[in-house]
């Protein structure tokens, strides 16, 4: 890699993506870099696809826009990896680094065949199984240590060790520090093969509705109503799951959902809109039998 390193992570609200860019930056900071993170949000819901950015360089750094000519793409969520903009820039010799516990081909095939060196690393699952949460940043930073290079295991923990402990409990410090080791010593590398010349992807306005030089100035929503517009359905990395035998029609799920995705008939619960359902999880947490759990979205699409 060059002078310089450019990382863009994609993932979703709630994922952890901004303190990733920040931790990464903050323990290369620590190894002599100079650094920059910082995030690019777009609707600030739990599940909506925001990007952040992380640029180090042994020297100082002048440049102060958006990553476009990323040398790693860092995807937390793998149901992003059909948004064309993925990526979008990434150099022919760069890495796409991918939470995924699929065969590298099968990432390849939904990345729109991309060819180029990738790594892969069931992240959710060890955030799953360390820290009991859906928070797959850490183990990434681990995968990411042993893919660039860019620091030893023991360096990475040690930085990250000084970072997190005034913050947080010896518990936590320690239990993410094990998912970055995990992270490390699991991550799959997939050569793939270098294309030459550019890796081009047309840069692609899909999914806008305009341009951005013709969309109207401010950031006002004028029409009422308009969610049911929104598929926030593809926002869902976990989806709720229920067992009907348990559920008593109590109707606490749909009075609590924020984004009204649940489906109710002659005042008895019948199940879940798809479509809109961003699998935020409060669902489960407020339904007094517990006959809602949350299911990986990723293992639902594998048929696990
Ligand atoms: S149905 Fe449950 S998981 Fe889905 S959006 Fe509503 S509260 Fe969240
Ligand atoms: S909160 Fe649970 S028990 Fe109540 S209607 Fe929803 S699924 Fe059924």
């Amino acid at each position: 890699m060059g002078e310089m390193i450019e990382i863009r992570w994609h993932g979703r609200g709630g994922q952890g993506v901004v303190t990733a860019a920040r931790l990464l930056a903050e323990a290369a900071m620590e190894a002599g870099y100079f650094i920059q993170a910082f995030p690019d949000y777009g609707p600030e819901r739990s599940g909506a696809p925001i990007r952040a950015f992380t640029r180090l360089s042994r020297s100082p750094i002048s440049l102060h826009s958006q990553v476009q000519a990323p040398d790693l793409v860092i995807v937390l969520d793998e149901t992003l990896l059909g948004d064309p903009t993925i990526l979008e820039g990434l150099k022919p010799e760069g890495w796409l680094v991918v939470n995924s516990g699929l065969p590298p081909d099968r990432v390849r095939a939904r990345a729109r065949g991309y060819p180029g060196r990738l790594a892969l690393l069931d992240a959710t699952r060890i955030a799953l199984e360390v820290l009991q949460r859906n928070l797959p940043n850490t183990p990434l930073l681990g995968a990411l240590a042993r893919v660039t290079g860019l620091f030893s295991l023991e360096d990475l923990t040690r930085y990250l060790h000084h970072h997190l402990a005034p913050k947080f409990g010896e518990a936590i410090v320690q239990a993410n520090l094990e998912a970055v080791r995990r992270g490390f010593e699991e991550v799959r590398i997939d050569p793939g093969r270098i294309p030459a010349g550019e890796w081009a992807l047309e840069a692609s306005t899909a999914g806008m509705a305009l341009p951005w030089f013709e969309l109207p100035r401010g950031g006002l929503i004028l029409d009422a109503g308009n969610a049911v517009a929104y598929a926030t359905g593809g926002w869902r990395t976990f989806r709720p799951v229920v067992e009907m035998e348990k559920c008593t029609h109590c109707l606490y799920c749909w009075l609590y959902c924020p984004d009204d995705a649940v489906r109710v008939a002659g005042g008895r619960f019948v199940g879940f809109d798809e479509l809109h359902c961003k699998g935020c999880g409060i669902c489960a947490a407020v339904c007094p039998p517990k006959a809602i759990t949350m299911v990986e979205e990723a293992r639902v699409m594998a048929g696990a």
